[in-house]
């Protein structure tokens, strides 16, 4: 009888052992306890830390400093992607390579999260963007509206996979989403009296930014950072920037500045830097970023 209890009491602790190998190799927890998650670029580490906080590990997959529109996974990145148990993207045509990436990685339990379903799109208008790219703006995450939806889609993933800890991602994600909103409407007020609605900017980033606020942006390169303009182009912004008063034309940090440059040198406007969030910048938190985007556009239209 003893004996019976010692190897069915072994038996169990081998199974319980192999259970907990199994896990770890399979990346849903690791050993310090966290849940391995891969994020596609920053905005989408972001929001993920924010819910997850200390029980999370997030990498980005998209090196930082890399334009985003231009990237294709390496072979260490489907590594990375088979020891985690997320995978965290925008969705939207940001990461066209994500379903055959996904096909591709040796990993069944790896759970991909599409974290801007449910966000109202909004339609690329650029011939070209819609023939390289697809139908959709993917920049949704530049809009406290509907990141407020991507964080939502995060937390649900995260207490899907990590259900002991459901609660606390619930609770991190309201709290982090008043945040935002508290950010959106105190400038949807200040928008309010401002008669300019249209701002000037490198990379055509901001549609759902612009429609949180009324606002229209004017861009020097498409929606994918994709294609200078034409002198015909260049000439019609100008004299956009000239009918407008415009006093100042917003670059990006991995957009060349040189055109921005150009343009405002020629319409006496002044260049300021604008985050996409496409890519850490320091210790600059995604509130911070958007923060100084807004009160920047705010102050230039003002
Ligand atoms: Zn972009």
């Amino acid at each position: 009888m003893k004996s019976w209890l010692t190897a069915c009491i072994t038996m169990i602790a081998a199974a319980v052992l192999l259970a907990g190998c199994g896990a770890q190799s399979d990346g849903s927890v690791q050993s310090d306890g966290k849940l391995k998650v891969v994020a596609s670029f920053n905005a989408m580490k972001e929001f993920t830390q924010a819910v997850g906080k200390d029980k999370v590990d997030v990498v980005t997959l998209i090196p930082d400093g890399t334009e985003p529109h231009d990237f294709q996974p390496t072979t260490k990145n489907l590594k990375e992607l088979s020891h985690a148990r997320l995978f965290v993207y925008n969705g939207l045509g940001m990461e066209p390579w994500a379903d055959k990436t996904l096909e591709v990685v040796d990993n069944k339990n790896l759970v991909a999260v599409d974290a801007s379903k449910g966000v109202q799109v909004i339609a690329n208008t650029d011939k070209h963007d819609i023939h390289e790219h697809g139908r959709d703006d993917p920049h949704c995450w530049l809009s406290l509206q509907a990141a407020q939806t991507e964080v939502q889609n995060i937390a649900a993933a995260l207490a899907e996979a990590d259900p002991a800890n459901a609660e606390f991602y619930r609770e991190n994600a309201v709290a982090y989403n008043e945040q935002l909103q508290q950010v959106l409407a105190e400038y949807q007020e200040k928008f309010q009296s401002v008669p300019n609605r249209q701002f000037v900017t490198g990379h055509a980033a901001f549609a759902y930014l612009c429609r949180d606020f009324g606002l229209t942006q004017r861009s020097v390169e498409s929606v994918f950072a994709s294609g200078e303009p034409s002198p015909q182009q260049l000439a019609s912004l100008a004299d956009f920037c000239k009918q407008h008063k415009v006093k100042t034309i917003f670059s990006e940090t991995m957009v060349s500045p040189k055109i921005s440059e150009t343009l405002a040198k020629e319409v006496g406007a002044s260049v300021k830097t604008i985050h996409t969030i496409e890519s850490a910048e320091g210790k600059a938190t995604y509130i911070d970023r958007m923060r100084d985007n807004i009160e920047q556009i705010y102050q230039s239209l003002k």
